[in-house]
Formats: C-alpha cells, structure tokens, sequence
C-alpha cells in the first residue's frame, strides 16, 4: 500500500475540522451544559448527540468483533460510501474501479464527486477475475469497489480473490458486506489487521432489521477512521438513531432467529420460484434476495404492480438482461409472489 498521505486528497489532509462543542470538554465530569446553544427543557432530544457514538460502537464491538478504534458510523452506508470519495480522489482527475453489475450508489458517489468510474464486467457465472480488476487501474486509482456478497447477482465472492486484490492493489478496497449476515462466507471484517489499505461496509439496514434509522458502518484501520471522522458532518448520527440501535442490540436472539427465518424462507422460495413456467434461471444467492432470469421481465414487472407486489426490474443492468431481482419477504408476501405468478399467462 501506498503512504495513507500519497493517498489523500492534501486539502483534506491539511484540513482543521470543525470541533464542536461537545468534543472540547472531554475527559471531564460534567453536569451544566450551557455551551452548546440548546434549548435546556428536556424533551428527549433537546440536546446535540455524541458525536463520535461512543456509547453505541462499544455496543456494536464485540457483536462486529471489531475494535471500537476500528468503527466508523454514518448516515447509512451511504455516508460511509461517499466520504471515502472525498476524502482520497481528486475531482476531474483520480478514478476508481469497481465490479459491474453491482450496487448502483457507488457510480452516484463516483457522479457526484465528478471522479471517473471504471466498471470491470463480471463474467457469466457473475464472477470477477483479480487480474482484470487490477488491470484496470492506473496511477491516478484511489479506490477498488467490490460488494460481496454482490447486489444485484446475490452472489458472494470467495475470500482468496478478494485477498489477492487487497495484496496487490496500492490503493484502498472497499468491500461493501452489507449482507454479510446471509452468507455462510466468513467475513472480511474480521481480518481487518491484516489489512491497511481495506475498508468493510455493514449496515443496519439488512440483517439488522433498521432501514428506516439510517446507520452504516464502516470497519477499517484507525487512521482511515480517524480521516472519516475528520470529514463526517459533526452530528452525522441523530439521537434517536443511537438509542433504536442501542434498543436492538439488545435483543439479538429475536434477530437471529429473524435471519434463520429469512434463509428457511429464501430456500423454500427460490425452490418454488424455479419451478415456476416463467422460470428461465434461478441465480445461486448469499443475500436475503435472488436474481431471477424470467421469460419476460418488463412484462411481468408490471403484472406484479397491478397486483401489488413490487419486484425490483433489473432487466437493464448491464449482463441482468430479463431478470428480476426477489427480495425474501414474509411467508405470507412469498406465498402471494408465488400465487400470483402462478396465474400470469
Ligand atoms: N450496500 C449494498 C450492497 C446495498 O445493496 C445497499 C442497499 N440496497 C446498501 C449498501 C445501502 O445501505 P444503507 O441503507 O445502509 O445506506
């Protein structure tokens, strides 16, 4: 790997970030407040909240297996995908490179940032090569993007390749594992000391059941969190999205046994699924989603909206021609999936 300092953007690196009013005190006992501007009548929320969550990491810890020092928490993976953007490329002149298909919000960072995106193909059996990925970069490539198990081919890639590419690369690798939980795979979270140059993506928004409060996580050595908390918006996690999350942390058998449900069900589904007339292929999954080849994609999309069932449409993603992408639902909302399927002519 490259100087983490070759790697950063100087503007960034030389940045002074703001320091708000609750880091200023720390290693205090404190119980006035009157620094911060708030309204002091309590009502739950009237004051900012920890900026750098520490309550909250030392709760995800030993769930993630990793260190406090190595946790990052943003505004969904979303945050924790756009400020490496950021931080590491230059607008207009440093790129990155990424498997294609795969999730479609690291090409919007990529847009956004105005950084070109390169996309390697992933080949027939939804597979990358390390060769081509690496053969893709030149001097100017800040990041690699690889999401495993991937969205939208379900698929998740096996360790030594990824491996290979995080040995080789100069650069750092985002390997997004926001469906990690669904997959049998061991995670690359865990091997975080091996590597300087990694980043790993979770989320709570899968597995964990928390879509609607908005909290990524990002995995990485300390001096990458240290430069994502750098560029984070101070308060980038609101209060009530710490105490859902603290609340569910707490009860991780009722999760657990909510993911068995979701692969009990993902089996049975896809099982009947490939049954199914429209059924041309069923692609292998390690998400809590499937990739379907169907006879004819757009057609049957919006036979299922009539009915109210709403599939997502991949039929125009590059190498995801006819397909749909199946979301494993409730035994009820699979039973209808099916049952309305079964109908179509
Ligand atoms: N990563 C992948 C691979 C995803 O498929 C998604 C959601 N579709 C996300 C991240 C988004 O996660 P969040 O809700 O935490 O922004």
């Amino acid at each position: 790997m490259k100087a983490l300092q070759d790697l950063v953007r100087p503007n960034i690196w030389a940045l002074q970030p703001y320091s708000c009013a609750r880091d200023e005190f720390k290693g205090f006992k404190a119980d006035v407040f009157i620094d911060a501007n708030e309204n002091p009548f309590p009502n739950g929320v009237n004051r900012y909240p920890d900026p750098l969550q520490e309550e909250l990491k030392r709760s995800i810890s030993p769930m993630k297996g990793v260190p406090v020092q190595n946790i990052f928490l943003g505004n969904g993976s979303d945050e924790a995908i756009d400020l490496p953007f950021r931080i590491f490329c230059r607008p207009g002149i440093d790129n990155v490179v990424a498997i294609a298909p795969t999730y479609g919000m690291y090409e919007v960072c990529a847009d956004i940032n105005d950084v070109e995106y390169r996309k390697v193909l992933l080949d027939e059996k939804y597979d990358f090569s390390p060769e081509a990925l690496l053969a893709a970069c030149d001097d100017n490539t800040k990041i690699i993007f690889i999401c495993s198990p991937n969205n939208p081919t379900g698929n998740a890639f096996r360790r030594e390749k990824i491996e290979q590419v995080l040995t080789a690369f100069e650069g750092i690798v985002i390997v997004d594992e926001a469906y990690s939980e669904f997959s049998s795979q061991r995670p690359l979270r865990l091997d975080l000391t091996k590597y300087p140059n990694l980043i790993v993506l979770n989320t709570f928004s899968k597995a964990m059941g928390c879509a609607g409060i908005r909290l990524g996580m990002a995995f990485a050595c300390e001096e990458i969190i240290g430069l994502l908390n750098k560029v984070k918006y101070p308060y980038n996690v609101n209060v009530l999205t710490q105490q859902k999350a603290m609340e569910v942390l707490q009860n991780l058998t009722i999760l657990q046994r909510h993911i068995s449900q979701i692969l009990d069900e993902r089996q049975s589904l896809m099982q009947a699924f490939s049954l199914l007339p429209i059924c041309k292929k069923v692609y292998p999954t390690d998400a809590n989603f499937f990739l379907t080849k169907v006879t004819d994609a757009n057609r049957i999309y919006r036979y299922l909206v009539e009915r109210g069932i709403i599939v997502r449409n991949r039929s125009k993603v590059t190498l995801c021609g006819e397909c749909l992408r199946i979301t494993v639902g409730l035994k009820e909302e699979n039973r209808k999936l099916l049952a309305a399927l079964r109908q179509y002519v």
